[in-house]
């Protein structure tokens, strides 16, 4: 018999029922180090105080209101997105497909109407993931996904992730954009170098396309810089941003410059609930502190040091573990041995890590660990390799 919760998800068998920093606790009592943060949404830890306090406040004043109206707080969040990123402009949603979504309509409607209503086709790459809607599988190359749910959306062309070459000759007078995430996450915590982003640009420029960056597991903080992209001095013309922005509360957004969304007036793209006051009061107060002076250079500093710690087991058990790669507080850890053995060993060491594709688990800490809390997971990690060695 089916479950009531359609079952679309293999899930763990474990219910947590409170958290606090970047620790999970069930009803028996069991506490987890949560170096999953909910696969990058929860950005600053569970029940952060100053997150708590917002959304406790907000909740006695407005829930909702709609955007037949104007909503201050969206104008805030807004405000602090544009002044510090390329955008000039941001849509509010409420998830990373979502936003990807909005990101897709922007950039057809641009071509559109700068005179080129034929060039709708985007070019994504192998490994991509934009999320689970009927258009954003059709973006990406998982034939897993789309299993059963043909026929795809048309108007995605494949290239080779990294491969500026082959990027260049799936462009066609069709293509209207490039999308690709600066590290790929569900892919495999797979970076793109620098110079591959900014080839992306040029090709951009010269053929009259734009660049759309996934950013929303890149983004926020999550690389030890506020976007990704900016490690690399590349910007976009258009970003879509989710999981961390909202720091546990849905939202998502669509940042574009003046120029990419100058197609988008009134009654082009909406969203119910996309930028209400709630999810807007936690987005607010998540890009405040992030923006606090030395909290970006902390997520450096926590992940350049996560990462020294990882790359000494990797060097201390070569039969299981490959190599250390991402960036930041984005880490993944390529395995020899099956992903999944590592992720149920680290859960029996009461540490929580997230499986990725090319066999690698992900380390997504919340942005506020310290050293004692890398120092805890590296001892589950050891723990887990030599369970598994046993
Ligand atoms: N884009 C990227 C890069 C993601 O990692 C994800 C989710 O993992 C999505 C889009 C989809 O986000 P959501 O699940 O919020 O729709």
């Amino acid at each position: 018999m089916i479950s009531d919760v359609m079952p679309t998800y293999a899930r763990t068998d474990i219910a947590f029922e409170r958290g606090s920093g970047p620790y999970l606790y069930t009803a028996e009592g069991d506490c987890y180090l949560d170096f999953g943060s909910g696969i990058a949404v929860n950005s600053l830890g569970h029940c952060h105080p100053k997150l708590v306090s917002v959304l406790a406040d907000q909740a006695s004043k407005i829930w909702h209101c709609s955007n037949l109206y104007n909503i201050p707080l969206q104008e805030e969040v807004a405000r602090l997105l544009v002044t510090n990123s390329f955008a000039d402009t941001a849509f509010f949603c409420n998830s990373g497909a979502e936003a990807v979504e909005a990101g897709l309509k922007i950039v057809r409607k641009y071509q559109s109407t700068s005179g080129h209503p034929e060039r709708y086709r985007v070019v994504t790459f192998n490994g991509s993931f934009h999320g689970r809607t009927l258009t954003t599988i059709s973006a990406a190359a998982n034939e897993a996904h789309k299993a059963g749910f043909g026929p795809m959306v048309d108007g995605f062309d494949l290239a080779t992730f990294g491969d500026l070459q082959q990027t260049r000759s799936v462009i066609t007078d069709k293509t209207a954009a490039i999308l690709v995430e600066p590290i790929q996450g569900e892919g495999g915590i797979r970076p793109a170098d620098g110079a591959f982003l900014a080839g992306l640009r040029d090709l951009c420029d010269e053929f009259g396309i734009l660049l759309f960056f996934d950013e929303v597991q890149t983004g926020i903080g999550r690389t030890g810089y506020l976007f990704a992209h900016q490690a690399a001095g590349t910007d976009p013309d258009v970003m879509a941003l989710a999981k961390g922005i909202g720091g546990g509360f849905p939202v998502g957004a669509c940042l574009a410059s003046e120029r990419a969304a100058s197609g988008m007036g009134p009654g082009t793209h909406g969203s119910t609930f996309g930028g209400n006051p709630l999810g807007m009061s936690v987005a607010k107060a998540v890009l405040e502190i992030l923006l606090e002076r030395g909290f970006l250079e902390h997520c450096k500093n926590m992940g350049a040091l996560l990462a020294e710690g990882l790359n000494k087991i990797v060097m201390a058990y070569p039969e299981l573990l490959a190599e250390v790669r991402g960036s930041g507080l984005m880490i993944g850890l390529k395995c020899l041995i099956p992903a999944g053995d590592l992720v149920n060993a680290c859960r029996r060491q009461k540490l929580l890590t997230v499986p990725a594709g090319d066999n690698v688990v992900r380390l997504l800490p919340p942005l506020i660990i310290d050293k004692g809390h890398i120092e805890e997971a590296l001892r589950m990690i050891s723990g887990a390799c030599q369970e598994i060695n046993k």
